[in-house]
Parts: structure tokens; C-alpha cells; sequence
């Protein structure tokens, strides 16, 4: 049975027998099920030999893990496109090793009774089947088939051109398919959420999905039949094919081939294309019938959280969809598509959701008697972490809570974890801003329950973070991180992002940084990118030298449109214009100089992605390199720190500009400059520290790190001198790992102060 701990196994026979079914619970366990650790003890003997069979569960402490959501298994693929077969074309069969599990759980233990499956009753047939200890279906919950089980539907927009009619269900996944080939929008309800898909080669219906969803700029996710079918259009490496084929089965970031008959519309700028193969069922059977892929985008209206309820999509896709592929298994948990990248060699988590989550990871060893916390996470791009029993167990992506919808979903999500996981924080955690409502939330939360809240600095957290997935014990030394980011509230109360901190679990110092420049207007400078390279040319040249050298520069033409006047006394006012040490904004700077994203970025980091395709289009197909940009650093000496000062770089841009060298040479120079000026500024740093310092690792988080060709030149320099580098691949270098950083952080300064207490009695 499942009881509160666990799987509870009652076995009795020969001891070898027995030892063979521990052995074998070891080495081949279910696919699905996770070992943390077997315990075992004698029973007494007069246990009387019985059939085999599973108890009910046991309420009480819940302790048994909810599982993720899992791709559908070779078994079942088998079995819905095999018309001997009871599931023959059936959308919603899964089995023990496969199928729903956390999006459809609304209480634990997990139960069919307490999933959204409660509502269909079991025919004789599924019964048999659930009853039978050699059946793949031998205690699967969600197990259903056409007879008693889900089932789908059609429905038309209100207004459309396409003829739709609501059809037998035999004929549902036919009709969609017709309606996908003609151009149509369909809204697809899947496992976590609703889709919007069309047919991803029809430039002029991919355009309509754009204009109508709002969503400008940011990549389509893309579904292709099969991994045949995804070469066709991109590059995939034996690790990209284990991930795509994999039973988390997430969007995997692959290189595009040069000419791949696909409109630039689905990712503008960018030679990266997401793509995942079909996770249940039912996207299995419809991307059967299409030699296509199909745009999967989720069904939302841009920024708010994917829908996940029929009579909502009803309501608020009807502008978008021009149909739409019902089914009526209720959806009770929202869970985006997990994104994942390779990136040096190895799989990196983008975005941790469907098919990863929830899923708890034991913490680094000395974190064992931990206390219970909840670790609030960031503002954009957000989780949150719970703490127990020495794991840490993080949600999935919940977005930006800038929108209502996601921070609504997000206090959800919140009671959610607590309850599945019978979860008592007794401290909270949040980062220092005090704007970000999370932070808003944590302190309101800890008010009403009088507990203890800690604020930890942003980047603290990041480097926390990746020392923690790298399993780093409590007690090593400190390490030297490096976190590249966008923005996050530094303790001298300006903006960094792109720090160099000496820190372990629970201290952080700041030693040096890049240099600090304004952003003015604020977050205006994140939405318009060239705000920041204007700040960066008045900084580094000044504006009255620029007018006198550069102004047969389009730049200078593209500037002087703007409000000048306006930024320069917002300037001499100092009114909004937030000094920042940001590795992002100077991303932006440099793309808004050369040319991307001119007037405005539609999402954060836009101008950053394209500037790395475009210098790895310039590094793959170019024997140029041109030598790296070259910045200086700015010397140590009290009270300053070292600063990473872009100045000479600048000088050296502009001259390119002059000398009209193709963008992806300027592109390239300026990433191997600025990995040329990090792995500088750490080498003295680590000299000016001297040996006694002990530090020998570095650690690299924060969003910019999820530009591969950073991270990898990065990674490259510091192995070259024989520096231990620790980076992300579990959890987000972004804000989407903040919250695992906070929580170790938090659980390492309650352990200290125990330890304290207990010397000092
Ligand atoms: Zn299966
Ligand atoms: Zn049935
Ligand atoms: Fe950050």
C-alpha cells in the first residue's frame, strides 16, 4: 500500500527470494517511481501467504510524493495506433508508466478518488484490468478507455470562416487535422493547459496566431511527429534526442538547418527553434495524420497564465481560436511545457514545469536537520521552494507576477504545494526588494502567522542556487560567483547584476562588479534598449564627442529621433535613473548600437538573443574572428571596488561601425571581449585575495549565462586555469531558480545560529 511514507511492501518467503526482490527493486525499478532509500525489517512469520494485493491508502501524514506528469509509453503509443487493440485512436490511455499525474491531483495521497478522475467510473473491462497484478494497468489511476473514460470534442468560434462541425468522436481528430490544414487556429485543451496550434509552415497562419494572441517577438513552440520529422528542421544531438524522447518529454532548443522552408515568423531573429514531440495521446494521434509540425503556443492572452478550464477557453480564446479541441478531463493543476537547452555539453533546465515538477531534490550533505521553510522566489520568471526533511522541493515556472492572473495562480500554486506536501514552514524567505510582490506576499505571510522572515540579496541567492544543485556541502569554503544577470536590489540599495561575490550558504561579500551605469526612466531602459545605449555613450565617450565623430553613424541619426533633451536633464536631475551594474542592460546597449530591437524590445533580453545568434552565425560559418573587444578594469583600491569598465569597448565598437564591419564580427567580438574581461576581473580578484583565501571553484548564475555562447567560452577560460566551475543544468540560472538559492540560504543561517546557541549554553 501507499501509505504516509512511502510504498509500504509486505513480503514473505525463502530469503533468497526475498533478497532478489530487494535487488530487483533496485536495479529495475518501475519507470516512473522514484527511490530515495528502502528500509526493511522482520516480520513475524505467521504472516499468512496470500494472493498478492494492494491495500487502500492510508491518510494521514502525507509524505508520498506526487509524481510529474509522463509522456505516453512505447506501450500505449503501441496500443492507440494498433486497431486490434480495446484503445484503438483512444486520446486519454496511459498506465502505470505513463500518462497524468500532478495535473490532474487536487488532493494527496494520490488516489483516483482524489484526482479529477474521480468522475468517470471504471467499466468492467478497465476494472479487470486495475485489479490485475500483471496488467501494465495494475493500479493506474487515470486508467480509462473510449467505453468509460474522457472524451473529446469540436467546437466552432463564434466567428470564423472555416466550417466546423461538432462530429462523431471517431472523426473529432480528422476534422481537427482538416481544419489545421486549411490555416485554422485551433485550441487545443491538453495536459497541463490549453494550446493554440496551427500549422507551423503557413506563414500567413502563424502571422494570424501572432497578431490575434498579442504575442510579438518571443519564439513559437513548436510539435513535430517525431524525431524524423524535427530533423528535417534542425540539428539534434544525441543528448537533445535523449531529452526530446525522454518521459519528461519537455521543449528542447535546437539549432535550425540553413534553409528550412519554415517562415521566419515563428522565432524572428533567432536560428533556434523549440521543439517537443507529442506527450499523451491525443497529440499523439493528431500529429500522426500531419506530415507538418504544429505550432504548440499556450493558450493564454499574452502574459496571463495558460487557460486550463472549457468554459473559459469558451470565453477568452474565442478572439483567437477558430476551433476548438475540447476533451472533459478536468485539469486541476496549470502546468506549462518544461524548456530545455544544451549548452556546453550539457542539458540545461530554461523553464522547470510539466514532466519535472513537482519532484523533490535531496539538499547538499549538513542540510539534513534543515527546518521547514518556504522560499518566496523572484518577480519575474518565478518559483518558489519548500524545504523539508533536508530535500528542497521547488514548484514549477509560475511567470510573472506582474500580471494578476499569474500572482493569483501563484498564491494558489502556494496552499497547492503546502497541502500535497503537508508542508509547516517555520521560517519564510523572500528576496530584498521590497517592491516584488512576492516579497510583498512573504512579509504579509509571515505577519499573519508570526513567523520569522529573512530577505536575502538577489544574487546571494543565484550563486546559492548553483552551489546547491551542485551538491557543494554546508561547510566548504567559500567560492567565488559570478552572476550575470538582468537586475536585482543590491545591499547598498543600487541595482546590480553583474557582480563577482565571495560567498558560501551564508554570507555573502561583494568584491567587484561591472561598472555601474544609469538606467533612465527607470524600467522604461528594459522596454526600450536604447535608452541604455545612449547612457553608456555618454558614460564611456560623452555625447559631445560622439555628435563630433560619429555622426554619418545610423546610430547617431537613430538617436538623435529620440528625446534627448529629456533623458539628458533626467540625467542631470538624477530623477529615475537608477544606477545599475547590469550585465543585461549593457546586452542591450550593445544590440541597440548595432541595430536590433531599435525602437523597443518586445520581451527582456530580446536584443541579448539576437545579438548571440548573430555572432554564432558569424562564428560557424566565418574564418574571421577579429580580436575580442577590449574593457578595462578599473583598479582596487578603497572604498572602490574593481569595476569592469566598457569604455575601450565602446571606442572599438563605434570604429566598426564607422568602418561598416558586418554585425555578427561586431556581435562575436563583443562576447569574446566581455568573456575575456570576466575571467580577468576573477584572475585578480583570486590573486589579490592570495591562497589563504581557499578558493578554488567558481560558481556562474544569473539570466545572461543562458546565452550558450557565453557560458561556453566562459566555462573554456576557467578550465584552462584549472578552476573548479560550477553552473547550472537542473534549475534556471535565472529567477527561475532564485528560490532554491533563498531556501539553502535561509536553512544554513538557522543552522549557524543553532549551533550557536548550542555553544554558547
Ligand atoms: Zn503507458
Ligand atoms: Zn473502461
Ligand atoms: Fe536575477
Amino acid at each position: 500500500m501507499n501509505d504516509g511514507d512511502g510504498v509500504l511492501i509486505h513480503a514473505t518467503g525463502s530469503e533468497q527470494a526475498l533478497s532478489r526482490l530487494l535487488a530487483r527493486l533496485e536495479s529495475e525499478p518501475p519507470p516512473l517511481a522514484r527511490i530515495e532509500s528502502i528500509e526493511t525489517q522482520s516480520i513475524s512469520d505467521d504472516l499468512e501467504s496470500t494472493a498478492f494485493s494492494i491495500k487502500d491508502s492510508l491518510l494521514g501524514e502525507n509524505r508520498t510524493r506526487v509524481t510529474a506528469d509522463a509522456c505516453v509509453c512505447p506501450a500505449c503509443r503501441e496500443e492507440v495506433l494498433n486497431p486490434q487493440e480495446r484503445r484503438y485512436r483512444y486520446p486519454f490511455a496511459n498506465c502505470t508508466h505513463c500518462g497524468p499525474r500532478f495535473s490532474i491531483v487536487k488532493e494527496v495521497p494520490y488516489d483516483r478518488a482524489r484526482t479529477t478522475m474521480a468522475d468517470f467510473s471504471m467499466c468492467a473491462d478497465c476494472e479487470a484490468e486495475y485489479r490485475d497484478p500483471a496488467d501494465r494497468r495494475f493500479h493506474a489511476q487515470p486508467i480509462a478507455c473510449s467505453v468509460c473514460g474522457p472524451s473529446i470534442w469540436l467546437e466552432k468560434a463564434t466567428e470564423t470562416p472555416f466550417t466546423v462541425e461538432r462530429t462523431e468522436q471517431a472523426e473529432v481528430i480528422a476534422a481537427t487535422v482538416q481544419l489545421l490544414d486549411q490555416g485554422a487556429i485551433v485550441a487545443i485543451r491538453g495536459l497541463g493547459g490549453f494550446h493554440l496550434a496551427c500549422d507551423a509552415t503557413n506563414a500567413e497562419a502563424v502571422h494570424r496566431l501572432r497578431t490575434r494572441k498579442a504575442r510579438f517577438g518571443k519564439p513559437f513552440a513548436l510539435m513535430a511527429r517525431d524525431l524524423e520529422a524535427t530533423r528535417r528542421y534542425c540539428h539534434v544531438s544525441s543528448l537533445e534526442r535523449e531529452l526530446l524522447e525522454s518521459s519528461s518529454a519537455p521543449i528542447v532548443l535546437l539549432r535550425t538547418r540553413g534553409t528550412n522552408g519554415l517562415p521566419e515568423g515563428l522565432a524572428p531573429g533567432l536560428k533556434v527553434l523549440g521543439f517537443m514531440l507529442p506527450y499523451t495521446p491525443l497529440h499523439l494521434l493528431l500529429t500522426q495524420e500531419m506530415d507538418r509540425p504544429l505550432v504548440m503556443t499556450s493558450g493564454n492572452l499574452s502574459s496571463e497564465p495558460q487557460i486550463t478550464a472549457v468554459e473559459e477557453a469558451r470565453t477568452r480564446l474565442t478572439d483567437i481560436a477558430d476551433a476548438f479541441l475540447m476533451h472533459d478531463r478536468d485539469i486541476a493543476n496549470r502546468i506549462d511545457d518544461s524548456v530545455v537547452k544544451v549548452m556546453a555539453g550539457r542539458s540545461r533546465m530554461l523553464r522547470v514545469a510539466r514532466g519535472y515538477s513537482p519532484a523533490s531534490t535531496p539538499l547538499p550533505e549538513g542540510f539534513e536537520k534543515a527546518p521547514s521553510l518556504l522560499a518566496y522566489g523572484g518577480e519575474l520568471k518565478s518559483s518558489f521552494c519548500l524545504i523539508k526533511e533536508g530535500a528542497a522541493i521547488m514548484s514549477q515556472h509560475q511567470g510573472d507576477l506582474e500580471d494578476v492572473a499569474t500572482f493569483d495562480d501563484f498564491q494558489h500554486n502556494l496552499k497547492l504545494y503546502t497541502a500535497i506536501y503537508d508542508h509547516r514552514p517555520e521560517i519564510l524567505v523572500a528576496d530584498r526588494h521590497p517592491e516584488y510582490l512576492s516579497t510583498k506576499l512573504a512579509r504579509a505571510d509571515a505577519e499573519r502567522d508570526g513567523l520569522p522572515l529573512l530577505e536575502v540579496q538577489h544574487h546571494h541567492a543565484h550563486i546559492a542556487s548553483c552551489m546547491a544543485e551542485n551538491g557543494l556541502p554546508l561547510e566548504s569554503p567559500p567560492v567565488l560567483g559570478i552572476a550575470l544577470d538582468g537586475l536585482g536590489l543590491g545591499t547598498d540599495g543600487t541595482i546590480w547584476g553583474g557582480e563577482f561575490l565571495v560567498a558560501d550558504y551564508q554570507s555573502s561579500r561583494r568584491v567587484g562588479s561591472l561598472k555601474p551605469i544609469a538606467m533612465i526612466g527607470g524600467v522604461q531602459a528594459i522596454r526600450e534598449p536604447w535608452r541604455n545605449t545612449y547612457a553608456h555613450l555618454v558614460e564611456s565617450i560623452g555625447w559631445k564627442t560622439f555628435t563630433e565623430r560619429f555622426s554619418d553613424l545610423p546610430l547617431f541619426d537613430h538617436l538623435s529621433g529620440k528625446p534627448l533633451a529629456i533623458l539628458e536633464s533626467m540625467l542631470a536631475s538624477g530623477v529615475n535613473t537608477p544606477l545599475a551594474s547590469s550585465c543585461g542592460r549593457l546586452f542591450d546597449a550593445v544590440s541597440a548600437a548595432i541595430g536590433l530591437c531599435p525602437d523597443s524590445a518586445l520581451f527582456e533580453g530580446q536584443g541579448a538573443m539576437e545579438l548571440e545568434t548573430l555572432a554564432e552565425e558569424w562564428l560557424a560559418s566565418s574564418e574571421v574572428e577579429g580580436p575580442a573587444y577590449p574593457f578595462a578594469i578599473l583598479p582596487i583600491g578603497e572604498p572602490t571596488l574593481p569595476r569592469i569598465d566598457p569604455t575601450p569597448m565602446w571606442h572599438a565598437l563605434l570604429d566598426d561601425l564607422h568602418a561598416e564591419v558586418p554585425a555578427g564580427l561586431m556581435a562575436a567580438r563583443f562576447h569574446r571581449g566581455l568573456a575575456d574581461a570576466v575571467f580577468e576581473m576573477t584572475t585578480i580578484i583570486l590573486a589579490e585575495m592570495g591562497p589563504e583565501s581557499r578558493i578554488t571553484t567558481v560558481a556562474l548564475s544569473g539570466g545572461c549565462f543562458q546565452n550558450s555562447l557565453l557560458l561556453e567560452s566562459l566555462l573554456a577560460l576557467f578550465e584552462s586555469k584549472g578552476l573548479r566551475c560550477l553552473t547550472h543544468s537542473r534549475f534556471p540560472s535565472n529567477d527561475g531558480g532564485l528560490a532554491l538559492g533563498q531556501g539553502v540560504i535561509a536553512a544554513a543561517t538557522h543552522l549557524a545560529d543553532q549551533k550557536q546557541d548550542v555553544a554558547g549554553k
